[in-house]
């Protein structure tokens, strides 16, 4: 199975667009398209395109899920304190326009950690599946003992990161984009495909990854979307200008 691995949409319907037609159409391995998509969680929050984000990914009926802290926010089932005050802002818009369809897709989201095959698939970390920031080679070096798969794919961070365990050493890699990266060896690991709809590495292109599962090959990519025509239904919506500005550097 080659599948498209998607991480932290945030509402931001251009981006998401444009990572699909991206992994549609790109060449690798002699072969176009993806067979599935792995969503890491936080669809919603920050853009202003809460239910045409989760429309668009019902449209992949069997794409594989889980929750995010901001899609468990916009059910309530956080406190709003542990937000910023822009992200709590957010966080309240998106409830107001959650249409009731949205709110069940949304309630379906598991919040721990899905095993398939050779992977864990979770938002925040194995040990703290909504919350925990993977930011550190430290960090990830707690999680390893977490997993019971040699591999596991995060989000949240919105960084592209690969971390690499091995020999009782974590060693942390930066993204090399449209290289293969091969999974196979004698280590675990914990990689994040960054984020599709507000990257934090100061590249305000679209992050994802594709992964062949059979050939156990891992591509990151990076996808140029018109950050504008988000910028401008976020500014019609009235949302923080702070969050509207930060699409144009990524951050
Ligand atoms: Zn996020």
């Amino acid at each position: 199975m080659r599948i498209l691995v998607i991480s932290d949409i945030h509402a931001n319907l251009t981006a998401l667009d444009e990572v699909l037609a991206d992994a549609a159409s790109v060449q690798w391995l002699g072969q176009t398209g993806f067979d599935a998509i792995w969503s890491l969680g936080d669809i919603v929050g920050y853009g202003p395109w809460p239910n045409e984000c989760i429309q668009r990914l019902q449209q992949f009926p069997d794409h594989l899920r889980v929750a995010g802290n901001h899609d468990w926010a916009a059910l309530g089932h956080l406190d709003l304190e542990e937000f910023n005050r822009e992200a709590r802002k957010m966080v309240l818009w998106t409830q107001k326009e959650l249409s009731p369809a949205s709110l069940a897709y949304l309630r379906s989201l598991p919040d721990q950690p899905l095993l398939h095959g050779a992977f864990t698939v979770t938002h925040g970390s194995p040990r703290e599946p909504i919350w925990e920031y993977i930011n550190s080679g430290s960090i990830a070096r707690e999680n390893f003992p977490y997993l019971t798969t040699p591999y596991c794919l995060v989000g949240h961070t919105h960084v592209p990161r690969l971390y690499r365990m091995a020999a009782g050493a974590c060693t942390v890699h930066g993204p090399i984009y449209d290289r293969d990266i091969s999974l196979a060896g004698p280590h675990s690991l914990l990689i994040n495909p960054g984020s599709v709809g507000q990257p934090r590495d100061n590249d305000p292109r679209a992050a994802y990854a594709l992964l062949d599962e059979e050939q156990a090959l891992w591509r990151f990519r990076r996808v140029r979307y018109d950050v504008e025509i988000t910028q401008a239904a976020m500014r019609k919506a009235g949302l923080p200008e702070r969050l509207i500005a930060r699409l144009a550097y990524g951050w």
